[in-house]
């Protein structure tokens, strides 16, 4: 029944796809590409690594050199040019979120998910409008500024009911502050559906191709679902795109297929929307590795699990590949992996993190909700998180300046791509995080913050900046709220 009303409801804009008789992800020639590279040379290495330098987005035959190195002191010299590439781009900082969860009813049913239809053991909710304003006080009562919501694909969320739901988000206000950047992970949907997302003021508009490669793609999600139809989520965000959401983020889940072929997967995707979109790329690239998940065999033994080795080597691709494009690193990882992966190139990262549906409220007496999408590997809060953020050399902002100034898309790209970001996002990562220990920090988080603040301003130190940085930080203590250039 479910499936019939998907199919029926979108069936005009699946003619679109249903004729085309490729699309931009040709699982031969990526192949053949990777095998062309296997085992290159330190100077192949090194001359893509020459062009990465001058930060200039690759070719897949250069990604495929840098995933198919296996050189220790090259791959060495690739992490140190990934952070070096990070630092200058987005400055010292990560930008921390917390996703929020609305509904795990879903219609679709896929292999790996927790969410899929036939999984008995899932206890379904969706949210209220009461019970979400309740999660989302919590979650600004922690310190967050920025989430993204999430949703099961079924007809009770349809796009009104999504819509409603941000304008909820965004209405609640708490003593000290209100969520200012709702992002949004759903199912694909219409050019008209995403055209009402674009006038409630969604922030990036996530979905996660999950594999890039056909067959598998196949395999792992039904035919008779909407889910398993490739084209209707490979395009879904040319159509969002076309409705004027110029802010998207692409993903793939890392352990249905060989890693070495999302990343390329993941490159041609880029590089079809840069060049179809004015150069405007996918915002952020997310690579969540599958999380066992409760009543889901499958997630137990993904096929092709990344090792952490693997998976530090693709972050590090990544970033020297898509210089431009924010990588998110969620809180699935562990501790101990998210502090190696983050100086690879991440800029931004998930704190406080709590994924069942009403995950927020039962945490609040430490009531861990025991049915899930799928286990977290980081469960501290997120002032835990964002005090070990601040021992790894970077400030931690919570910044939502850039999408509120319509620094967005091809605006967004421009200022990127001159280092501008450098000059906007630095001061006002300095405000949110100043913001933050004024209001939510402990005293133990307060002495290491107020430290990093201190050494980020003397950097300014001599430029024209350096007095209205240190202006904002007094209004900010003397009470004044959401300063930011
Ligand atoms: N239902 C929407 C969809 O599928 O696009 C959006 C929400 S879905 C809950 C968000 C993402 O969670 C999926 O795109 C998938 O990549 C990820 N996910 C699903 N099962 C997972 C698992 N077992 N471990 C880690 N991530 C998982
Ligand atoms: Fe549903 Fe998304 Fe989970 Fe698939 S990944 S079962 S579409 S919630």
């Amino acid at each position: 029944m479910m499936k019939l009303n998907f199919f029926e409801k979108y069936s005009q804009d699946l003619v679109e796809y249903d004729k085309m008789d490729k699309d931009f992800i040709d699982d031969a020639k990526i192949w053949s590409q990777l095998s062309k590279w296997e085992n290159p040379k330190q100077a192949d290495v090194r001359r893509v690594l020459k062009k990465a330098e001058q930060k200039i987005r690759l070719e897949p035959e250069e990604t495929a050199i840098l995933i198919q190195n296996q050189d220790n002191e090259t791959i060495q010299e690739m992490y140190i040019l990934a952070n070096k590439l990070k630092r200058e781009i987005y400055g010292d900082r990560i930008v921390f979120f917390a996703p929020l969860y609305i509904s795990d009813k879903c219609a679709n049913n896929c292999k790996y998910c927790g969410f899929r239809s036939s999984n008995n053991e899932m206890v379904r909710k969706t949210l209220t409008m009461e019970e979400i304003a309740q999660e989302v006080k919590i979650m600004i009562e922690e310190g967050q500024k920025r989430t993204v919501l999430v949703y099961g694909e079924s007809p009770e969320t349809n796009i009104d009911f999504m819509c409603e739901t941000i304008k909820k988000v965004y209405s609640v206000k708490s003593q000290h502050g209100e969520i200012r950047r709702a992002n949004i992970n759903c199912a694909p949907l219409s050019r008209e559906e995403l055209a009402k997302f674009r006038q409630v003021g969604i922030g990036t508009y996530q979905v996660f191709q999950e594999t890039y490669h056909h067959e598998t793609y196949k395999r792992v999600h039904p035919e008779n679902t909407i889910k398993g139809h490739y084209r209707w989520r490979l395009y879904s965000h040319d159509r969002a795109q076309d409705a004027g959401i110029d802010d998207v983020g692409i993903g793939a889940l890392f352990g249905l297929y060989d890693w070495r072929f999302e990343v390329m997967g993941l490159l041609y995707h880029s590089i079809h929307l840069e060049e179809k979109y004015n150069g405007v790329g996918p915002h952020t690239i997310s690579f969540p590795r599958i999380e066992p998940a409760t009543g889901t065999p499958y997630a137990d033994y993904p096929e092709y699990a990344v090792g952490d080795e693997d998976f530090k080597k693709m972050v590090a691709v990544l970033r020297l590949s898509v210089p431009y494009t924010g990588l998110i690193l969620t809180a699935r990882e562990k501790p101990e992996v998210r502090r190696e992966v983050i100086p690879l190139g991440i800029s931004q990262i998930d704190g406080g993190t709590r994924i069942g549906v009403g995950g927020y409220s039962k945490a609040i007496g430490n009531e861990l909700p025991d049915r899930e999408q799928f286990q977290l590997g980081d469960l501290r809060s997120l002032d835990d998180i964002v005090r070990d953020n601040c021992t790894m050399d970077s400030i931690p902002s919570f910044c939502t300046a850039c999408y509120r100034t319509g620094r967005t898309g091809e605006s967004f790209m421009g200022y990127a791509k001159s280092s501008f970001v450098h000059n906007f996002c630095m001061p006002n990562a300095i405000f949110t995080f100043k913001e933050y220990l004024l209001d939510y920090a402990t005293e133990e988080t307060k002495k290491v913050g107020e430290k990093i603040i201190n050494d980020y301003v003397l950097r300014f130190k001599g430029e024209a900046l350096y007095a209205t940085i240190k202006d904002y930080l007094k209004r900010l203590e003397n009470g004044e709220r959401d300063l930011y250039i």
